[in-house]
């Protein structure tokens, strides 16, 4: 069990430069999804095995509800990073990706619940799955990516990191309710500065 404290600063950031720099690499060479989602949870689980690089401004929780802060994206929008911070309890519509995804979990506890949309549109509910630090998940449209996730713990934050196959915040998606109604959105970010990866001075 990682410890849920604030990490010592400053933060050890090269860690995730180095994510960053192995995902292009692995988007440079591999067109099949399930190979990136492979290998690419294999990057994700080394990056939040420890928590020591994540910036505080980028683990800021928000009065009420989550906050998606983007930490990095690839120049060409093969894929994104973000923090996602829970506030206690917190939990979104439910929604689809539309590119494939993966998601590693920091701090706290996070709960998602799948989803099946039928023939006519509406939803059936499938699996509930719970994520411990250290531990990590994927989405795709080719099995299935909607969900909704929540904050599996009332009395503090939670922090997950997530890589997405294109600009997520950008991108349109929708949220979808039980009987079949859709809505389109774009879920921008919350932050307008990013992470400072590439001074190497110190
Ligand atoms: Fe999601």
């Amino acid at each position: 069990m990682l410890s849920a404290d604030a990490p010592e600063r400053p933060a050890n950031t090269a860690r995730l430069r180095d994510f960053v720099r192995d995902m292009a690499d692995l988007v440079d060479g591999e067109r099949d999804e399930a190979a990136v989602l492979d290998r690419g949870g294999a990057l994700l689980e080394g990056l939040v095995a420890q928590d020591d690089w994540l910036p505080d401004a980028f683990a800021e929780p928000v009065p009420a509800g989550y906050a998606q802060y983007l930490l990095y994206c690839d120049s060409r929008e093969r894929f994104s990073v973000v923090s996602f911070v829970w506030g206690p309890g917190a939990s979104t519509a439910i929604h689809n990706h539309t590119v494939w995804g993966l998601v590693g979990l920091l701090r706290g506890r996070e709960c998602s619940e799948g989803f099946t949309r039928e023939a006519d549109g509406t939803l059936t509910p499938g699996p509930v799955g719970y994520l411990d630090p250290g531990e990590i998940e994927s989405v795709s449209p080719a099995k299935g990516d909607i969900h909704r996730v929540s904050n599996a713990l009332a009395d503090r934050p939670s922090i997950s990191i997530h890589v997405y196959g294109g600009n997520i915040g950008a991108l349109r998606r929708s949220t979808f309710t039980l009987d079949g109604a859709t809505e389109l959105f774009i879920s921008g970010y919350a932050n307008d500065v990013l992470p400072n990866l590439w001074d190497q001075s110190r």
